[in-house]
């Protein structure tokens, strides 16, 4: 066995990407990655989010290539088996590891400095932790959850988004059937949330954004939402046609959203706190107490909602295959990413990496859904 010389879209945390050559040590346990699906904060990440350089990439998919023999206990899959990969690296002792919340041990916590799989030095080690490279290096506390082969490579890379959305919208929302559902934001994971409140039965789906989302708004319709523009009358629109709401899924988090939350929420409902544009923001408690609201913040996802996710694609029920995917090579990340931040990126939400995809430099982006032959 000798060493594996991967490419990989190393971002220097200042707006710059380059594309290098690393290399995995042999017998090194190791994932040949298929997709890197991009979020915010891959972008708050490459604009200066970094204190050094890394390999960018959170929303892993890809196949086992190769595993040393105490890894593969650990992670229950062998090799071959096609996976995502969660972004927490637990540390497998703290009480919330043992207790299967990995996503909050200290360790992956970035409020405490803790550090995640898109975020780990590129010095550290192979440097090969994160999505945005051929090769993802694998280890003991490294959580992967099989993904079906039947799946296309575009519905795989919504495992995580969508896990989200399950954790937020049904997990912690409630919804289900008969249930009204707002969902404020339509961005990514705003959309993934609609297909989540669309799966669970929902009796309606309402998506809140603004003109400059149009193009957004349109793809939630395909979805199955009614879009309403976040204007002056939005809330009395939403009430005339769906009465008093169920859940409000707030992917912002500013002072206005939550007040055009607490207005549309009806008795005993639910606001689910997914975004935090406004930290200074006074909250009126008073339709909190009025109308016995609950009000909960999330933080990314459980295990179980990443198997229900991966359920949900598996049996076609989620209606993503509808979006149009954006497929990005290891060359084009520093400009996707700069060109995102700068709110001109690509108008579907869905943009993902495939680091076996080779482009010339100046030929389109997007890859067609279906080969031609
Ligand atoms: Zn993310
Ligand atoms: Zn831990």
């Amino acid at each position: 066995m000798s060493d594996l010389k991967v490419q990989a879209a190393v971002s220097d945390g200042r707006g710059g990407t380059v594309v290098q050559e690393l290399v995995l040590p042999p017998k090194v346990s190791r994932l040949r990655v298929e997709s890197s699906a991009v979020c915010g904060t891959d972008v708050a990440l490459h604009g200066g989010g970094l204190k050094q350089p890394a390999i960018l990439g959170h929303h892993v998919v890809g196949r086992v290539d190769q595993l040393a023999d105490a890894d593969a206990a650990a992670l229950g899959v062998a090799v071959g088996s096609r996976v995502v990969v969660e972004e927490y690296v637990g540390c497998g002792e703290c009480v919330e590891c043992r207790a299967d919340r990995y996503r909050l041990c200290p360790s992956v916590d970035l409020w405490t400095g803790g550090e995640r799989v898109g975020m780990i030095p590129a010095s550290r080690g192979s440097g090969l932790h994160g999505g945005n490279a051929g090769y993802l290096e694998l280890g003991v506390h490294h959580r992967v959850h099989p993904v079906p082969d039947h799946l296309s490579i575009e519905l795989a890379a919504w495992a995580l988004p969508l896990a989200n959305a399950v954790d937020w919208t049904i997990d912690t929302g409630c919804s289900g059937p008969g249930k009204h559902v707002v969902v404020i934001g339509p961005g990514y994971h705003g959309v993934a949330c609609v297909a989540a409140a669309m799966a669970s039965g929902a009796a309606s789906v309402t998506v809140l954004g603004r003109t400059s989302s149009a193009d957004r708004l349109d793809m939630a319709r395909a979805l199955g939402a009614v879009p309403e523009l976040s204007d002056d009358g939005a809330v009395r629109r939403v009430l005339d046609r769906v009465g008093p709401v169920d859940i409000v899924v707030d992917t912002i988090g500013s002072p206005q959203t939550v007040a055009t939350a607490l207005a549309l929420l009806g008795r005993f409902g639910v606001l689910v706190m997914a975004g935090l544009a406004g930290v200074d923001s006074a909250i009126d408690p008073t339709a909190i107490v009025r109308n016995m609201l609950t009000v909960r913040g999330v933080r990314g996802r459980s295990p179980e909602a990443v198997r229900r996710a991966i359920e949900l694609l598996a049996d076609g029920s989620t209606g993503l295959d509808s979006l149009p995917t954006h497929f990005v090579s290891l060359e084009q990340v520093g400009e996707t990413l700069q060109a995102m931040g700068a709110g001109k990126g690509p108008v579907t939400p869905h943009v993902v990496i495939d680091p076996w995809l080779l482009v010339e430099a100046d030929t389109a982006h997007s890859r067609p859904l279906e080969a031609t032959p």
